[in-house]
């Protein structure tokens, strides 16, 4: 059975940068206002994650790394409406399978809170702790026991800038959010949790660009986008400065891209990129999403209206905006 989990496991961990997303979208929807990541050696060393979220009762902790276990659904037609961002109680249990966990946590109201440590090679086991209301997972000897995943990581530095991306992502969809990230004991990135964007875009594309970016904003029945555009004079010599959400989902989409690459005709010259940050919000019902936690492709079931509403609420700010 371990090896079959193992196997299991690789479909959500592929890497520690999956790690990491699974354990923050799990704070997220712990009601988090604040996560603090920390990494060593990649990832592979060490990931942990603390949050401020509800915190997980003593009685459940060990439920938690259970496969399937999940507290966020309760039927199957509950699926349609899920506004968690896991649900399929895989994650923990996944991570487990193929390193070793500790995980503290208190509920408020608690008398206590609790830990456990479980992983290869020692007992489950939980033990009483002190902590303030939420969760702090550490998942340390990732694929430890799993060489055809060790050998297939990339070196610290990859590892490491898959991590800074993920947090980045997260930090940009949820603004409201403070992140905070530290790679073996340096500070890289903070977020104010300020709501507001253009505070999180200084953090990730710097303080200098961020000011100059222009808002954009357009409503249109039930889809809304709103962001930030760079003024064509900051452009980037690829694509690597355009962030795209749907429904806060990070997502890649090339129609998307070229909806705001279009939106820059005439403005930019041949072979460079604007850097913009978007955020779409519509319907469920308008996305053709294979609900999969590691998809990040995404169809629009109206492509053609989509590009349209993105491309002029892209142009409307470049050509009447001012940051
Ligand atoms: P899922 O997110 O799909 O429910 P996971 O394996 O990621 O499955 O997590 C299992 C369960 O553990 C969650 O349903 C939740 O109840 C609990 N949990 C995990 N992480 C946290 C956290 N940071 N704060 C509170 N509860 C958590
Ligand atoms: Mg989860």
């Amino acid at each position: 059975p371990r090896t079959v989990a193992r196997i299991a496991a690789g479909e959500v961990v592929e890497r520690p940068a999956s790690a990491v997303k699974e354990l923050l979208e799990n704070s997220l929807d712990a009601g988090a206002r604040r996560i603090d990541i920390e990494i060593k050696g990649g990832g592979a060393a060490l990931i942990r994650v603390a949050d401020d979220g509800c915190g997980i009762p003593s009685d459940e902790l060990s439920l938690a790394f259970t496969r399937h276990a999940t507290s966020k659904i309760v039927s199957f037609d509950d699926l349609s409406t899920l506004e968690t961002l896991g649900f399929r109680g895989e994650a923990l249990a996944s991570i487990a399978a193929v390193a070793d966990i500790e995980v503290t946590s208190a509920v408020s109201g608690a008398f206590a809170g609790s830990r456990l440590t479980l992983g290869a090679g020692h007992h489950e086991k939980i033990v009483p702790a002190a902590r303030a209301c939420g969760t702090t997972i550490s998942v340390t000897h990732l694929f430890k026991e799993v060489p055809a995943r060790l050998k297939f990581l990339k070196s610290d530095a990859t590892e490491t800038g898959h991590i800074v991306n993920t947090v980045a992502n997260y930090a940009m969809a949820y603004p409201g959010i403070k992140f905070r990230l530290s790679v073996d004991g340096r500070e890289i990135l903070s977020t104010p949790g300020s709501g507001r964007l253009r505070d999180v875009a200084a953090e990730v594309l710097g303080g200098d660009i961020a000011a100059r970016m222009i808002e954009a904003a357009a409503a249109e029945g039930l889809f809304t986008v709103g962001g930030l555009v760079s003024p064509p004079d900051a452009s980037r010599a690829n694509r690597s400065g355009m962030y795209f959400f749907v429904n806060r989902r990070w997502i890649r989409n090339s129609m998307l891209s070229r909806a705001v690459e279009e939106a820059y005709r005439g403005l930019l010259t041949v072979g460079r990129y604007p850097v913009a940050v978007v955020n779409l919000v519509l319907p469920p019902s308008d996305i053709d999403i294979n609900i999969h936690p590691a998809k990040t492709e995404i169809k629009f079931r109206e492509d053609g209206k989509v590009f349209d509403f993105v491309r002029r609420a892209a142009r409307d700010a470049l050509l009447c905006g001012s940051p």
